[in-house]
């Protein structure tokens, strides 16, 4: 197993070596290959990915990536995006799930749901035409990506609880028809229990009543703004993981950027690093990787916890605790 390491930018240097020495407890055969991308490298080189990189990625099985800070340059392509197109990511995976003793800005902790973007059409398309008096994005959904994710979101149904909520717009985007039309047909292929819901009423009904979720099936902006909306529901950007997954690699990151605020200081939350960890070991089948959960609930009844969550442990000291936890109980 070969899995490229993209540190990145700003926290994304404190929370990956964090996230790495969890891997490391694991004493699993892993090649690791380092990479240097994103902002800091633009600066040291005018380059913030170059092919060769990406060729190097594409020897790799998978990639563990902390967070890029975007390049002030208007021919800048974005590091992410290039990397999700060029690997086919094609399922965007974010699992909306409750740690113990923390509740985000519902207050509650009675949730367990995972929201399955498309990753590689929609709005994100690229195809744009900007102008001074008219811009414009081509929204594409073809019945391929329809297809494709629908059969992902379906399958993880299946071994969940065989919900599936199917989010669209399909009253006012007539392009959503067809993504409609393609999930209703997968999931009654795979008996699957569905429903779907616009992506309006959506929004408002996962504050209101998150236990209702199963998974849930999306486009790529919507899944791109739920998604970070369900990261106040778990209580802090630090603690939501994401993998991007395609057919023949993976691609795991925690879901906040590179917070240039905090950077720097040892005190970014490493949860959502760590708990990428436990994504790329469940990817690879490891059932193993549970122990991770067992782990963090050991380190926050223990209160080792960062400052996001009212602590005063260091980033370093946070990845430790969980480390050496692993290597007892493993
Ligand atoms: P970028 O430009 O790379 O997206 P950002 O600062 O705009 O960075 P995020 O990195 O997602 O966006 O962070 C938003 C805020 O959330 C940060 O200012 C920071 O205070 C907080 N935050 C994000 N990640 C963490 C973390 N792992 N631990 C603690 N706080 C965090």
């Amino acid at each position: 197993m070969k899995l490229a390491v993209i540190e990145g930018d700003g926290i994304g240097r404190e929370v990956i070596p964090a996230a790495v020495k969890v891997l490391d407890a694991f004493g699993l055969e892993f090649e690791i290959v380092p990479l240097e991308l994103g902002y800091t490298r633009w600066e040291r080189t005018g380059t913030a990915m170059s092919s060769e990189d990406l060729d190097t990625i594409k020897g790799c099985d998978a990639v563990l990536f902390g967070a890029v800070t975007t390049v002030p340059d208007p021919s800048y392509k974005s590091v992410l995006l290039t990397i999700r197109k060029e690997l086919d990511l094609y399922a965007n995976i974010r699992p909306v799930k409750p740690l113990p003793g923390i509740t985000g800005v519902a207050g509650r902790n009675d949730f367990d749901f995972i929201i399955v973007r498309e990753n590689t059409e929609g709005l994100y398309s690229g195809i744009e035409e900007i102008g001074p008096e008219l811009s414009w994005t081509k929204r594409i959904i073809t019945r391929k990506g329809s297809e494709r994710i629908a059969e992902y979101a379906c399958k993880l149904a299946k071994e969940r609880k065989n919900r599936l909520t199917i989010v669209h717009k399909s009253n006012v985007l007539k392009s959503d028809k067809l993504f409609l039309d393609v999930c209703r047909k997968t999931a009654a292929a795979y008996g699957i229990e569905y429903g779907d819901m616009l992506v309006d009423s959506m929004a408002y009904s996962l504050i209101m009543h998150p236990e209702r979720y199963d998974v849930v099936v999306t486009t790529n902006l919507f899944g791109d703004i739920l998604s970070d909306m369900c990261a106040a529901l778990v209580g802090s950007l630090g603690l939501v993981p994401s993998a991007n997954i395609g057919d023949r690699y993976a691609f795991f990151e925690p879901v906040h950027g590179s917070a240039p605020d905090i950077a720097g200081k040892g005190i970014a939350n490493p949860l959502a690093a760590i708990l990428c960890v436990k994504m790329l070991l469940e990817w690879m089948g490891e059932s193993r990787s549970r122990i991770i959960d067992e782990a963090i609930a050991h380190v926050l009844q223990k209160k080792i916890i960062t400052p996001d969550l009212g602590g005063t442990a260091s980033t370093i000291e946070v990845g430790n605790a969980v480390a050496e936890y692993i290597v007892k109980n493993v």
